[in-house]
Parts: structure tokens; sequence; C-alpha cells
């Protein structure tokens, strides 16, 4: 990490915490060159983007992706943990794609999964989908990920 005061390269942790939640570490950092001390902050990141069908870009959320899915669900069972191995291989397969992906990509890929898995689901997550394909701006939760 450069040192934001003389670009010094090295600089050693003097202090490193975690937030409440867990999801990012802050560390308090020295400069070995001029001794002052600065701070960084580092968080996971999927790094994975998604290109929507307005063009704007954006992070995969995963969130997103579970609410859809739980979405189709609707009121049926489905264990916590088949849910989340059904979203993990959605998201293995979303990841092939590469490191930018367009958002009918990760529609197409939910829908071919949950056909495999469930048709009432699927046939639930398709009329949404289907129903807002053509829309420019996707408003509703379930096809937020569109
Ligand atoms: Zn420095």
């Amino acid at each position: 990490m450069v040192c934001p005061f003389c670009q010094a390269q090295e600089t050693s942790v003097v202090d490193s915490r975690k937030n409440s939640e867990g999801n990012s570490v802050r560390r308090r950092r020295s400069c070995i060159t001029c001794k002052l001390r600065f701070t960084t902050y580092e968080k996971a990141s999927i790094g994975l983007i998604v290109i929507k069908r307005s063009g704007n870009r954006e992070e995969f959320n995963i969130e997103k992706l579970y609410s859809g899915v739980q979405y189709a669900f609707g009121g049926q069972e489905l264990s916590e943990k088949k849910l989340k191995s059904l979203i993990e291989s959605i998201y293995k397969d979303i990841e092939g794609h590469g490191s930018k992906v367009h958002s009918e990509v990760i529609g197409e890929t939910v829908l071919s999964h949950l056909k495999e898995v469930n048709e009432v689901a699927y046939v639930r997550f398709a009329s949404v989908y289907k129903e807002f394909s053509d829309a420019s701006d996707f408003e509703k939760e379930v096809a937020e990920f569109n």
C-alpha cells in the first residue's frame, strides 16, 4: 500500500480491526519512510460486473439473486440448504461467462436452473421475467438483478 503522504511503498500495520458485521477490516498503517499514519479498509467483493439492458453497469449483487429465486418459489417448501446449493450452482454458471455478464444471461441462467428443479418456480419466475424483459427499467424487486 503506497503512502498517501510521500508515496513510499513500504508501510507497516500498527492496528487491525474488523467492523461489527465482520465484513470489512480497517487497518491503521504507519509509513516506514515519513512515519505518518493512514488507514486502509479491506472489503470482500464478488467482483462480477453486470451489464444492464440500459447499458449501465453495476456490481453483481448476490442478495438480489437470492430474493429473485425465493420469490420464484413463493410459499413452497425450500430448505435453506437447497436454496443455498441452487444459488451456488446458478452463480457458478453465471461466473463461467466471464467477469462482465449481461443481465439477460443472468435471467436465462436462473430460468434454466429453475426449469430443472421446480416447474412451478420456473413458470413463476418466467412470467415475471418475460413481462419485464422489454421494459427499460426494472422497478420490481424480483426483477432487480436484471
Ligand atoms: Zn510516507
